[in-house]
């Protein structure tokens, strides 16, 4: 069976739904197909590895919006279905049950977690990155007495400060020197994790995962590289995620860690990609970038929807990364080089409050929020310019 739409959009998540509404915010009056994989109507991710895992929200809370508001943009929506090929002249999807033509489609599948090179199946061995995912970890941590978090960035350390916070033992085994050091720099690193450490946490940096111990298929510990084994109930495995680019083999588009656009999320004619699937390339410097945030997700959305509108720019939008951990808010608006100078804007780090810029060649290229998320805003012009006189605007 084959149909014809006039948008069809691949990936019924942030990206996607940001696009869908970004159009009819716009007057686009035509056929908008929406389809995805999960069963779910459309969700928020953020709240998995916090509200979610704790236990404070229910899954039905994590619905980016309301069934009346979904029916409001009369889109013809596919839950359950999943997109197994892509031929990019025809602008022809196939899926697990038909083909569907489209004047334009929409890459927006997101990401898969990555594995571990011959990562086995065994119980009490998880990934995270669905409500599916979030809920068979809460049914195991509610059993448990110990995790092993393997991966020490953003969704590691948010997983082992909500399993903390749930009277679980949790140790966290990863190969940077701090928590999240690759987005915070090594000074804010260091404070993070000592703030898990004094938490309950314990962290084993520097440290790489290279199999798991097991009795009976079921998981009991986590091999390092120096040949000890760190004994666990339950692993979670966040060593980070793969763009879901694998439908698109054959497709003819061009796939690089991500499905390559231009700066208005072109990938090739009648045919955009939005979210963390999509990598843009800045003409002018040649430069490339894939983005996994929230914030991005929606961004690009929009940008998609204006183009197919009409009424686009290219953009060359700032990073932004949140994150929650034991009650801290973490902003980091731009980025944070590991050798980059940081300098106190706003509050004191000794009083668990302050926003800091950093800066690389005399240059602003990320501006950093813990616990003052208004204040953090209020500096992120300053990307970009001439390191900032410190004394300004200081509390
Ligand atoms: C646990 C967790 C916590 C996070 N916390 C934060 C945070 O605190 N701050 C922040 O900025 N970001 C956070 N993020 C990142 C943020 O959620 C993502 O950047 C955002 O979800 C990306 O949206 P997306 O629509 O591009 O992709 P996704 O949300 O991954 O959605 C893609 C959708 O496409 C579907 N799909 C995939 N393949 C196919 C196919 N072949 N056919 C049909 N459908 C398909 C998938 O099932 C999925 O529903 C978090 C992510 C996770 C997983």
């Amino acid at each position: 069976m084959t149909v014809h739409t006039d948008v069809l959009i691949v990936g019924a998540s942030a990206a996607g739904l940001a696009t869908a509404e970004a159009l009819r915010r716009g007057g686009f009056d035509k056929r908008i197909m929406l389809l995805g994989a999960e069963l779910h109507a459309p969700y928020d991710r953020p709240p998995l590895s916090k509200q979610v895992l704790s236990g404070a929200w229910s899954p039905d809370r994590t619905q980016l919006r309301s069934a009346e508001f979904i029916d409001s943009l009369a889109l013809d929506i596919a839950l359950g279905e999943t997109a197994v090929a892509l031929d990019a002249a025809s602008r022809t999807v196939q899926t697990d049950r038909r083909a569907v033509t489209a004047d334009h489609v929409v890459i927006a599948t997101g990401a898969h977690p990555r594995r571990l090179p011959q990562q086995p199946e065994l119980a009490g061995l998880h990934s995270f990155r669905s409500l599916a995912d979030a809920s068979a970890l809460r049914g195991d941590l509610l059993e448990a007495g110990r995790l092993v978090v393997v991966g020490d960035g953003v969704l590691g350390a948010e997983l082992a400060a909500t399993a903390c916070g749930m009277g679980v033992d949790v140790t966290v085994v990863g190969p940077q020197a701090g928590l999240m050091e690759s987005q915070l720099g090594p000074v804010v690193a260091r404070m993070l994790t000592e703030h898990h450490v004094a938490q309950g946490v314990r962290v084993r940096p520097d440290t790489q995962v290279v199999g798991f111990a097991e009795a009976g298929r079921r998981v009991t510990g986590v091999r390092s590289a120096t040949g000890d084994t760190v004994p666990a109930d339950v692993v979670v495995v966040a060593i980070g995620a793969v763009p879901a680019t694998d439908w698109l083999s054959g497709s003819g588009l061009h796939v690089d860690d991500g499905v390559v656009c231009d700066q208005r999320c072109r990938a090739a004619d009648g045919i955009h990609a939005a979210g963390d699937v999509a990598r843009i390339r800045d003409a002018t410097t040649g430069m490339s970038y894939r983005r996994e945030n929230r914030t991005n997700a929606t961004e690009q959305g929009i940008a998609v929807a204006a183009d197919i509108l009409g009424v686009s720019t290219p953009a060359t939008p700032i990073p932004y990364v949140w994150s929650d951990q034991f009650g801290v808010k973490i902003q980091v608006d731009g980025s944070i080089p590991r050798d980059a100078e940081m300098s106190v804007l706003d509050g004191d780090p000794s009083a668990g409050r302050f926003v800091a810029s950093f800066q690389r060649d005399g240059v602003v290229t990320g501006i950093l929020g813990w616990n003052m998320p208004k204040q953090s805003r209020r500096h992120r012009g300053r990307i970009g310019s001439a390191m900032p006189d410190v004394d300004e605007g200081a509390a």
